[in-house]
């Protein structure tokens, strides 16, 4: 067997931890991977350094994409999936990073009328199934910067990653052995058509109205509170605040 050859496929299969010195630049940086314990530190180390091993950055429109900018990601990325291990990284490979917002045209076929609309949307953050994760870098870089607003957009769209690893997002996951799918499925649809009349009556809500959308940005929405406010999803549903604990692990996010 040729030595490069099999120093390429041990180097992907098993890819170090990150180095010392950009994890602790990293480190400083992400003020939620500061409050893991030094236990969770270590295998979020070993998972950025699977994270870039595998998938592959792409700088769109001008985006000023550092190393250290990229691990930045690769951490935030890496956080949901402590958890479940690397194998929830699994059926995707880009990373795409506009510098902010970007627009995205989009068609909708009314089935009842057979009226296609067209337009664009005006995103932060976009996730294809087994296709690219696409990230507006300010909005990352303002997560950082107030990790306890609520809001975290990397959250957010690893969710909808993990959401669809078993086909088109729902809501739901794959789950570990110890939360029943059931228990899952009655709490999230209670939670979610809460909101949804709540919104539809025009009450203020704890949770994002976005969530509403449609089960798949609920679980998504619901995430990015676990990971930023975790008490704010406890005061708004106790039930999907357990649920999401047993399957992140404890948010080490404060209040
Ligand atoms: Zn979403």
């Amino acid at each position: 067997m040729p030595a490069a050859w099999w120093r390429r496929l041990r180097a992907y299969l098993t890819p170090p931890p990150l180095d010392e010195a950009p994890w602790q630049q990293a480190l400083a940086a992400c003020p939620l991977a500061q409050r893991l314990d030094s236990c969770r530190q270590q295998e979020l180390r070993r998972l950025v350094g699977v994270f870039l091993a595998r998938k592959r950055f792409h700088a769109l429109a001008d985006a000023e994409l550092s190393d250290a900018l990229c691990t930045l990601i690769a951490m935030q990325a890496c956080i949901p999936v402590l958890q479940q291990g690397p194998k929830a990284l699994r059926g995707w490979r880009d990373v795409l990073v506009y510098p902010g917002e970007f627009k995205v045209k989009r068609s909708h076929h009314d089935d009842r009328t057979g009226v296609v609309t067209e337009g664009d949307d005006v995103l932060i953050g976009e996730a294809w199934e087994r296709g690219p994760l696409v990230l507006s870098l300010a909005d990352v870089q303002l997560d950082l910067a107030q990790p306890w607003d609520g809001y975290n957009v990397v959250a957010h769209e690893i969710a909808h990653k993990l959401d669809m690893l078993d086909g088109p997002p729902d809501g739901v996951p794959v789950l570990p052995p110890h939360i029943p799918r059931r228990q899952w499925i009655v709490a999230f649809q209670r939670a979610f058509d809460r909101l949804s009349s709540d919104v539809a009556r025009g009450r203020d809500t704890l949770i994002d109205p976005y969530a509403a959308e449609g089960p798949d940005e609920f679980f998504a929405v619901v995430s990015e509170l676990h990971w930023s406010q975790p008490g704010v999803l406890r005061r708004a549903d106790g039930a999907v605040a357990d649920l999401l604990q047993a399957y992140y692990g404890v948010s080490p996010a404060p209040g």
